[in-house]
């Protein structure tokens, strides 16, 4: 008997006919033997609904009351699974982050997994009833709600396998696994059987949404084997396991758009030390994190530096360089949220020379120019005008002879 973790994420439990559909799978899983925990996310589009309502207000909401807004979406979808659960004749019970406890740190809206209780769930499963949690969320140690950030139902089901020391983690999405680039940009992007911990974590932090980036941290922290599938076709799978467990490597493993990111420049700033990190240090103490940075060559004892930052986090950022500037005599400050990174990852980048000058012909060749660029051992992302970005995914995948003969089907 096999214990499993399943997350089904919000298309998959988009109407009350999906939903239905969920409950019967779960209770197949169930006849088989295996015992089954399930995670849901918020049904599909609920998340952005409740975000929305709150943005009516203003444009930067209570960070504490957003997430209590928000994380009833997966509570009401726990309860919406245990239901239908119930009405075929099986024992459910719907848990929220608080009643469990899963306990984080007290950063709203990307809060972090400190401690996670499984009392409640090892009981429930004792007792032959099926435990349905609502992802996403958790409660810090002054009794605050907290959301783990968009995509954070993934790290709850990681979270909780590892902690149950469940048999393997499944996430049941859209599409039938990992992809040399999004399926829905990039029609011609291959499916991929196998990929690392490492690989995939480079992915879903460029952009790679199929994954939340901590899911796969802890993933590969706690050995987790973690498996993503579709919930729509069940024909193919991608496994998430360690290098070593991968006979074949290609150069380039995958090409990710990243769409929420946003640029700061300020303009003729005084040249001295420490001025960076007056600039920066106030983003740092408000979470908000800092990507790509440049500092252009001072002239006449002036230069400008611009930094990208999530678009989420821009307004509270702008508000925060506003202050900055004007303490420091910026002559400008200049936000620009038309921008998207694109970013090719492999471990082959490091021990290959010439990666990144086949990225910027790929790129060149269609007429996009590049505004920023960053390299590391496993990654290289450039920045270029957000209407360009789809392009630009293309074009590189295909630079990088990744594009399969035939257009993807996902099954999705
Ligand atoms: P869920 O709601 O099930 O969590 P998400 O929307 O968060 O689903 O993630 C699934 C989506 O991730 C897919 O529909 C696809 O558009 C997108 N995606 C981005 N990059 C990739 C990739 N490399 N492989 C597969 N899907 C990807
Ligand atoms: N509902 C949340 C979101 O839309 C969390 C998740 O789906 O994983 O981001
Ligand atoms: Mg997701």
């Amino acid at each position: 008997m096999a214990l499993i973790v399943r997350k089904y994420g919000g298309t998959s439990v988009a109407s009350m006919d999906h939903i239905r559909r969920v409950a019967w799978a779960v209770t197949a899983t169930k006849e088989q033997g295996d015992q089954v925990v399930v995670v849901v996310s918020a049904m599909g589009g609920e998340t952005d609904r409740l975000l929305k309502l709150s943005e009516e207000i203003t444009p930067v909401p209570a960070a504490r009351e957003q997430d209590a807004l928000l994380a009833t979406g997966e509570q009401a979808c726990s309860a919406l699974l245990a239901i239908p659960l119930e009405s075929l004749g099986y024992r459910a019970q719907s848990f929220t982050g608080i009643q469990l406890p899963l306990i984080t740190d007290h950063v709203h809206s990307k809060a972090r997994i400190i401690d996670l209780k499984t009392d409640l769930i090892k009981n429930s499963l004792e007792e032959g009833i099926i435990p349905v949690i609502a992802g996403f969320q958790g409660v810090s140690k002054n009794g605050s709600i907290t959301t783990l950030g968009r995509g954070g139902s993934d790290t709850t089901a990681v979270a909780l396998a590892a902690a149950l020391k469940a048999d393997r983690c499944e996430i049941y999405t859209d599409v039938d696994g990992v992809y040399t680039a999004d399926p829905n940009i990039c029609p011609r992007a291959r499916h991929i059987e196998k990929i690392s911990y490492s690989e995939m974590l480079e992915l879903a932090g460029l952009g790679a949404k199929v994954m939340h980036v901590r899911s796969i941290e802890l993933a590969q922290k706690y050995q987790v084997p973690l498996v993503v599938k579709s919930s729509f076709n069940g024909m193919r799978e991608t496994w998430i396991v360690n290098e070593e467990d991968i006979m074949e490597n290609s150069i380039i493993k995958g090409v990710t758009l990243e769409k929420n990111v946003s640029k700061i420049s300020l303009i003729r700033i005084p040249d001295r030390p420490g001025i960076a990190y007056q600039i920066l240090e106030p983003l740092a103490d408000a979470a908000i994190n800092v990507d790509m940075i440049i500092q252009n060559v001072s002239i006449e004892g002036y230069t400008d530096l611009t930094f990208t930052i999530p678009t989420t986090d821009l307004n509270k950022a702008s508000d925060l360089v506003y202050e900055v500037a004007r303490n420091i005599d910026a002559l400008e400050v200049r936000a620009d949220n038309n921008i998207v990174k694109v970013s090719a990852v492999g471990i082959g980048i490091k021990t290959n020379p010439g990666v990144a000058a086949r990225m910027f012909k790929a790129l060149s060749e269609e007429n996009i120019n590049i505004e920023m660029i960053s390299t590391s051992e496993y990654r290289i992302s450039c920045v270029i005008e957000e209407k360009y970005g789809e392009l630009g995914v293309r074009a590189v995948h295909k630079a990088f002879g990744l594009d399969a003969t035939e257009s993807t089907e996902t099954g999705s």
